[in-house]
């Protein structure tokens, strides 16, 4: 490890990777710093892999315009180097007359955002899906899945191939501003090493306002403090993955996108995520909810699942900016320039759409490196 490098990314998840990937080039040392043994292990494995559309948040939010322009990426990239996808289209659905209304509403904010949904009529929704019970229900075609293993795959050997050291293992503990840079304490099992780096990226998901405190900003006053929400999934089985088309989802709840239909690229089926907030990383998924699930919309909508079918599978805990009640948060990608941490770029709070958004994301950041160069 030289003593003084260019860039330095905490955190190898899909975020990190992609910056890494986008700002790796020659004569320029990347470094990204992750603590776990390999890429990918926290949110970024732990998700739902949908391709959103941008259909939930306004369209001045940052999510809204890094989601639309990851979408459009993510297929070109997906076409152009083989990572696996299905375009498949999501269908909304409401099940009874405020759902319904809600419907409208987020109908509405998608027509807004710019995307091409279509309203259904009951005789387009039976053609569509003749195994989804509702009563009124529009197509968000854009929206699809993607492999997240691959597509962080991709970004991984492209950011090598232009150069950039992935280096596992490597927990950072500490922050220090210096002449020219940050000076960054790492702590490995191999031993612990210091190093200079000219700027320095937080992508550190659940842990990045930890990162942001290190570097001495106060997290309470700056609105960065986490709350941790864990999503919970059970896979349904029986063979009923063969009964839907697309991905169907009811209309969101306060927290989250309400629990949803959710297809990998193999078309193997669950359902989820129904999040809590939590304290402390446990995955574990705990069966006691399984008849929240059993009387959510979806089920509702989906009348062909039986409770025999669903089984506790995984769990996933996103880093959230709002507790419940509050109103959604944005993403915060910023250049701390302004708080005289010039050259340290703080992403903070990326939870869903943040898959959609990584490519975007890196190219957002990359943008803002240049007004440090
Ligand atoms: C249940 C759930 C469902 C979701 N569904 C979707 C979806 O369908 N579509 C979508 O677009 N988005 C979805 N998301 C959001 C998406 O998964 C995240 O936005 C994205 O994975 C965030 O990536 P990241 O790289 O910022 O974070 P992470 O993947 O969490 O990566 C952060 C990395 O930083 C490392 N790190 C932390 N602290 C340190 C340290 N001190 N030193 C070194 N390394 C450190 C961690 O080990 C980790 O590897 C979902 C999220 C969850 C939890």
């Amino acid at each position: 490890m030289p003593d003084i490098v260019d860039i330095t990314i905490i955190g190898a998840g899909v975020v990190g990777l992609a910056i890494a990937s986008q700002v790796a080039r020659q004569h320029r040392k990347v470094y990204v710093a992750e603590k776990n043994e390999t890429f990918g292990q926290e949110q970024s494995a732990r998700n739902s892999e949908v391709i959103h559309s941008g259909i939930y948040y306004g369209r001045d939010f940052l999510k809204t315009k890094l989601c639309l322009e990851g979408n459009d990426l993510i297929y070109e990239l997906c076409e152009n180097y083989g990572i696996a996808f299905n375009r498949c289209g999501k269908m909304f659905v409401a099940v009874n007359d405020l759902e319904a209304e809600m419907l409208e509403g987020l109908y509405k904010n998608g027509t807004d955002n710019g995307l091409p949904l279509k309203m259904l009529s009951q005789k387009e929704m039976r053609q569509l899906e003749p195994n989804v019970r509702g009563i009124a229900a529009f197509l968000s075609p854009t929206s699809g899945i993607v492999d997240s293993y691959a597509l962080m795959k991709y970004f991984l050997d492209k950011a090598r191939g232009n150069g950039a050291h992935i280096i596992y293992k490597s927990k950072v503990i500490g922050i220090e501003k210096v002449s020219g840079g940050y000076e960054v304490r790492i702590d490995a099992p191999s031993g612990g090493t210091v190093f200079t780096t000219r700027v320095l990226i937080n992508c550190a998901g659940l842990y990045s306002d930890r990162i942001a405190e290190m570097a001495g900003i106060n997290i309470e006053e700056a609105n960065y403090r986490l709350y941790w929400g864990k999503g919970e999934y059970y896979s349904v089985g029986g063979g009923k993955n063969r009964l839907i088309n697309r991905l169907v989802y009811p209309v969101p709840e306060p927290v989250g996108p309400g629990i949803h239909v959710c297809l990998d690229v193999n078309w193997r089926l669950r359902l989820g995520p129904l999040f809590h907030y939590v304290e402390k990383i446990d995955y574990k998924v705990d069966d006691s909810r399984k008849s929240v699930f059993l009387q959510s919309s979806m089920v509702k909508a989906l009348p062909f699942i039986e409770p025999s079918d669903l089984e506790p599978e995984t769990s996933g805990i996103m880093a959230m900016l709002y507790r419940e009640g509050e109103p959604v948060s944005d993403f915060i990608i910023r250049h701390e320039q302004d708080r005289g941490l010039p050259g340290f770029i703080n992403l903070i709070g990326i939870d869903s759409p943040g898959l959609t958004a990584s490519p975007a994301i890196a190219r957002y950041v990359s943008q803002l490196i240049d007004e440090v160069d």
